[in-house]
C-alpha cells in the first residue's frame, strides 16, 4: 500500500481567539514544539491555517509518532493532538491515507467520516468528501459500521491549501497559552505540595517561571534543596521553568526568631521571603510573584496575615490555589509528577524556628512595630547576594545576567 508522510496536528483553542496577536502566539507554540521534539525523529513544523503541522521523518513508525503526539499534548497551548498522514490534493490519495489512518488505529467496530475543507477552491464539499471516503472505507472494511453519534473512531479529513490532513487517532492537551507568551513570574517553592502546582498553573497560562527556594541552611540539612531540584525537573519537562534560586535562610530566621515577639514570627519570616523574591523578580524582569497558599488552610494563609505579609511587596503575588481544597491540590500534584516528590519529608526553613502559637490574624500595625530596628533591607541585600543559582531548559526564557541588589 502507497506510504504517506506522517504528521501531528498540533489543534489550539485560545490562541485562536487572539486577534491580531495571533501570529505571535503561534509562533510562541511553534517554538516550544521545536525545542521540545529536538530528540523526536522531525522534518520540520509549519503553520497551517489555525493549526499546527508537525512533519515527521519518512520510515517513522505509528509508535514512535504516537509518543511524538504524547509529547506535543503535555505542552502548554495545545489543546488536542492528532496523529495522522499528509497526502495530495487528490481523491484517490484522500482513500488510502484514510485506509491508513484507519489501520493504525487499533480495533474499533463504528465510525464515522468527518471532513471540511478551508476553501472553496476545491471541487468537492464536505458533505460529499464524508460519503465518498465513508463508501470507501465500508468497501475496504465491510464488517464496520458507520454511525453517526458514539462512534469509536472518527476519521477525519482536512482539506488545507494545497495538502490533505488524515487522522483517526486524536488525543486531549493540556490546554492553556503557550509558555512565553505572558511574561515571567516569581514563584516561591519550597519542597511541598502546594506550590509546584502553584507554579504550574500559572506556566499554562504562558508564564516563564523563575521558583526561588529558601533552604534552612545553614541551621538545617540542604535536604529540601534536593527535592526543588526534583520538583523543578518536573516543571522543565513542560519547558516552563527556567531557573531557581536556592536562597540559605536558615541565619536570618533564627535572628528573627531572637528578636521578634514568637506570635509574629511567621509572619515576619514570610515578609522577608516576599521581600527577597521581589528583589529577584526585578532583576528577572518578572511581574508578579507567585505562592501555593489556599485560604485558611493553615495559620499563615488566614485573610489578614495574607494582608500583612503582601504589604511587604509592591508586586502583585497570585496565589492560583487559594480557592482549592487539599484534596483537589494532591490530585493535580499527582497528575503533574510532583506528588511524590513533595510527599518526602524534608527541613526546610518552615519547620525551623517555629512558635507554639502563631498569630492568626496579625495586624499590620503590630507587624511593622516588631520589625522596626531589624536591618531589613540589609538582609534582603545580603541574601539576594547569597542566593545560589540553579538553571533549567526552558526554551522561552532569555537569561538576564543577574543585578545583584
Ligand atoms: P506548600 O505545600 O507549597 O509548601 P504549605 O501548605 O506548606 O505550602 P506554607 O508553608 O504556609 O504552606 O507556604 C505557603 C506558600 O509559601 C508556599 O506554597 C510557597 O509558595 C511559599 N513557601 C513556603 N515555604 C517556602 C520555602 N521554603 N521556599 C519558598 N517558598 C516557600
Ligand atoms: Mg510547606
Amino acid at each position: 500500500m502507497r506510504e504517506f508522510q506522517r504528521v501531528c496536528l498540533v489543534h489550539y483553542h485560545e490562541i485562536g481567539l487572539k486577534g491580531h496577536n495571533r501570529s505571535t502566539f503561534e509562533m510562541r507554540l511553534l517554538r516550544n514544539l521545536e525545542a521540545h521534539l529536538a530528540d523526536f525523529p522531525i522534518v520540520t513544523i509549519h503553520r497551517i491555517s489555525g493549526r499546527l503541522c508537525v512533519f515527521i521523518r519518512e520510515g517513522t513508525d505509528y509508535e514512535t509518532a504516537c509518543q511524538t503526539a504524547d509529547v506535543i499534548a503535555r505542552i502548554p497551548g495545545t489543546a488536542r493532538v492528532s496523529c495522522g498522514y499528509v497526502c495530495d490534493r487528490d481523491l484517490e490519495e484522500m482513500y488510502v491515507a484514510a485506509e491508513r489512518a484507519v489501520l493504525d488505529a487499533g480495533p474499533f467496530e463504528t465510525f464515522k467520516v468527518k471532513a471540511r475543507r478551508n476553501h472553496t477552491d476545491f471541487p468537492v464539499d464536505s458533505m460529499q468528501m464524508n460519503r465518498m471516503v465513508g463508501a470507501y472505507l465500508c468497501e475496504k472494511f465491510p464488517e464496520k459500521k458507520v454511525q453517526m453519534k458514539g462512534q469509536d473512531l472518527t476519521v477525519c479529513v482536512e482539506v488545507v491549501q494545497g495538502s490533505v490532513y488524515v487522522y483517526a487517532h486524536s488525543l486531549r492537551g493540556i490546554g492553556g497559552l503557550p509558555v512565553g507568551s505572558a511574561g515571567t513570574v516569581v514563584s516561591l517553592l519550597s519542597s511541598g505540595i502546594d506550590s509546584p502546582v502553584a507554579a504550574w498553573r500559572i506556566a499554562r497560562r504562558g508564564a516563564v517561571v523563575v521558583g526561588v527556594h529558601f533552604s534552612g541552611r545553614p541551621q538545617t540539612a540542604p535536604t529540601s534543596e534536593y527535592l526543588v531540584d526534583d520538583i523543578a525537573h518536573v516543571l522543565e519537562r513542560t519547558g516552563c521553568m527556567a531557573r531557581v534560586y536556592v536562597v540559605p535562610f536558615g541565619d536570618c530566621q533564627r535572628q528573627i526568631a531572637g528578636l521578634v515577639p514568637p506570635a509574629l514570627r511567621v509572619i515576619c519570616y514570610r515578609r522577608l521571603m516576599f521581600r527577597v523574591a521581589e528583589a529577584l523578580a526585578r532583576a528577572e524582569g518578572a511581574k508578579a510573584l507567585v505562592t501555593g497558599e489556599s485560604l485558611g488552610q493553615v495559620a499563615s494563609q488566614t485573610l489578614d496575615n495574607i494582608l500583612a505579609t503582601n504589604a511587604a511587596v509592591s508586586l502583585p503575588v497570585f496565589r492560583p490555589l487559594i480557592g482549592s481544597d487539599k484534596l483537589e491540590i494532591i490530585e493535580r500534584a499527582q497528575e503533574l509528577g510532583t506528588y511524590e516528590i513533595s510527599s518526602q519529608d524534608a527541613p526546610d526553613c518552615c519547620t525551623l524556628f517555629m512558635p507554639r502559637s502563631p498569630e492568626t490574624h496579625a495586624k499590620l500595625a503590630d507587624v511593622e512595630a516588631a520589625e522596626a530596628g531589624l536591618p531589613i533591607e540589609q538582609w534582603v541585600s545580603e541574601l539576594v547576594a547569597a542566593a545560589e543559582l540553579h538553571d533549567y531548559r526552558c526554551p522561552a526564557y532569555k537569561p538576564r545576567k543577574p543585578q545583584r541588589a
